[in-house]
């Protein structure tokens, strides 16, 4: 079993879907990751900063399910990074309300000395230079380090993204992502142009329409779930990379095959995470629950079709 570190935020959010409303709720991409990554018995780290408004019991809450929160910098006198997004009626577009950075704006982030060795790596979205920072004080080399990003990294801080990218052997990206990344429609061509940035394997996620592995010729495609209740797709992307991580620490394997697994643990995963609102339903789930639901990943997409 291997150890996994994770950066991302830990953060509030504030929701709104066509369902309904929250007010501030525990949220951050870090967050989502560990949750998500802890269902595996592995040994966990997340490495992120909070404001002294950050409640102990969210921490605590962490810290009971085996994730390591001592890379969690609380600012003394610092207020939390806040998000809040609107979901419009398709639920897979949404409308940023409000970013307030606050403690997340100085964040230089500090790998736990015992995380410096960890076999994997996943740095959620973040400031590219604060992502590769983190691989910098890694000892050695990970055996795997995961990226996620979006549009607005492209937008703003494209060359030191294109950096990280270079560093890095799985990147988890949405397809409007790639496209903008790549300038290129189609997914498959997408796809290799980011082989050639760096990333020998790149995951394409398509929301509801389930997401793509490449690896050079391999591709492999994973569903999403089809579901009767979707109430709230905040976190669904980091909820995947959490269960696409936490399998692979678990696994200690990180060839193309065992990866296809990882993908459908993703979408696994990632299914749970929509059906309440915001951290909820990951933090009352339990192991039946997931395997139940692989069982129906497997009956979604298996099928005898005699070649003749
Ligand atoms: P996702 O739905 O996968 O895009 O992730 C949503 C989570 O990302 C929310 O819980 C937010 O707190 C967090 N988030 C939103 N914007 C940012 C940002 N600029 N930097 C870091 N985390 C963010």
């Amino acid at each position: 079993m291997g150890k996994l570190l994770i950066i991302g935020s830990v953060a509030f959010d504030a929701i709104e879907t066509p369902f309904g409303k929250t007010d501030k709720i525990l949220g951050g991409a870090g967050t989502y990751i560990g949750l998500s990554a802890s269902q595996f018995d592995i040994e966990s780290s997340v490495v992120s900063i909070v404001g002294e408004d950050f409640p102990d019991p969210y921490l605590q809450m962490l810290r009971d399910r085996n994730i390591d929160t001592s890379g969690i910098e609380i600012v003394k006198g610092g207020k939390t990074f806040f998000w809040s997004g609107k979901y419009h009626n398709d639920l897979n577009t949404r409308d940023t309300l409000v970013t307030e950075l606050n403690v997340l704006a100085d964040f230089n982030p500090i790998v736990p000395d015992n995380y410096k060795d960890a076999e994997i790596v996943m740095l959620g979205n973040l400031h590219p230079s604060i992502q590769l920072s983190v691989i910098n004080q890694m000892e050695k080399r990970p055996k795997l380090i995961v990226l996620d990003t979006m549009n607005f990294w492209m937008d703003n801080t494209l060359n030191e993204l294109i950096e990280v990218i270079k560093e890095v052997d799985v990147i988890t990206i949405n397809d409007e992502e790639a496209r903008q990344l790549t300038g290129e429609y189609s997914l498959v061509r997408a796809a290799q142009k980011i082989h050639e940035m760096g990333p020998k394997y790149v995951v394409i996620k398509k929301g509801e329409h389930g997401a793509l592995l490449f690896n050079g010729d391999n591709i492999f495609f994973a569903p999403a779930l089809p579901l009767e209740e979707v109430f709230d797709p905040t976190g669904a992307g980091d909820t995947f990379a959490g269960g696409f991580t936490g399998y692979i620490a678990k696994t200690e394997d990180i060839s193309f095959t065992n990866m296809k697994n990882a993908v459908i643990y993703g979408s696994n995963m990632a299914s749970f995470c929509v059906e309440k609102f915001g951290t909820q339903r990951l933090e009352n789930l339990t192991k039946n629950e997931i395997d139940e639901r692989l069982q129906q990943f497997k009956t979604l997409t298996q099928f005898e079709i005699e070649l003749t």
